[in-house]
């Protein structure tokens, strides 16, 4: 982390997880082990679209932020079952994970539709957190710098040095998302470095440094500490541990040390 240039990000993403009974109990069980509007860290919970309205309404004034999973790349019209940018603001929403490696592979996100994505969430105000990362096999062959170098530059392509400030992006390695595998802190810290530098290239080094990364893949209460300390890593895209009042709330407080 480091506080004199951006932000810290802690957010949650409970992917399809969750029913809104639940919402009321887990605000109440989270919203007293953290610090709210005091702290340094921005908190956000990124829920299912439908549950989204009752997420804001739990969390009202609390200080923590909320972001939807996805989003189109279009502005409106005849495009049955998708939910727009200016929907999400409408609502309330802030944030949006955009090309989660499970909407890639599963859902047939690409690096285009990755770019058309940010460039409609920023369009519209919102704060993509957008998502990276390797596979296990294209680490073992070496070539994790070039595939996050690619997909940093692919998704923001086209992206006016002015709408920057909004964007977040979260380095997600996919062989240790939901794995129990994490990054040593000095591996996740020398790719979330070379992302920086990647932005650098495009912006420069001032714009570069105000850009918060994030670190996800099996961030928990445990590990969470050792990998924030690290320098260009400015918070966490955590899944299984969101789920978990208390394990989310550590984080969350090793966010603001
Ligand atoms: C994620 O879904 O973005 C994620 C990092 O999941 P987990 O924390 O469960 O690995």
């Amino acid at each position: 982390m480091n506080r004199e240039f951006r932000s810290t990000i802690i957010a949650g993403n409970w992917k399809m997880n969750m029913l809104s009974t639940g919402l009321k109990a887990y605000a109440e069980e989270l919203l007293p082990l953290i610090p709210g509007y005091k702290s340094w860290c921005e908190t956000v919970v990124c829920a299912p679209f439908v549950l989204l309205g009752e997420v804001l309404r739990v969390f009202e004034k609390s200080g923590v932020g909320t972001g939807a999973q996805n989003m189109s790349q279009h502005g409106s019209g005849a495009y049955t079952g998708e939910v727009s940018a200016a929907q999400l603001v409408d609502l309330g929403v802030e944030y949006v994970i955009i090309g989660h490696s499970e909407r890639r592979e599963l859902y047939g996100e690409t690096d285009a539709s990755v770019n058309a994505k940010v460039l409609a969430a920023t369009e519209a105000s919102l704060h993509p957190i957008v998502c990276v990362g390797e596979s296990m096999r294209q680490r073992e062959i070496g070539v994790t710098y070039d595939v996050v170098s690619m997909q940093v530059k692919a998704a923001l392509f086209g992206l006016p040095s002015e709408q920057l400030h909004g964007v977040i992006i979260a380095y997600e390695p996919i062989w240790a998302i939901g794995t129990g595998m994490t990054a040593t802190p000095t591996d996740a810290q020398d790719v979330c470095r070379h992302i920086r530098s990647v932005i650098s290239s495009l912006y420069g080094e001032q714009a570069a440094q105000a850009v918060p990364i994030l670190y996800g893949g099996s961030m928990n209460d445990k590990n969470a500490l050792e990998l924030l300390a690290q320098p260009d890593i400015d918070g966490g895209l955590i899944g299984g541990a969101s789920l978990k009042p208390e394990a989310f709330a550590v984080i969350v407080n090793a966010a603001n040390q």
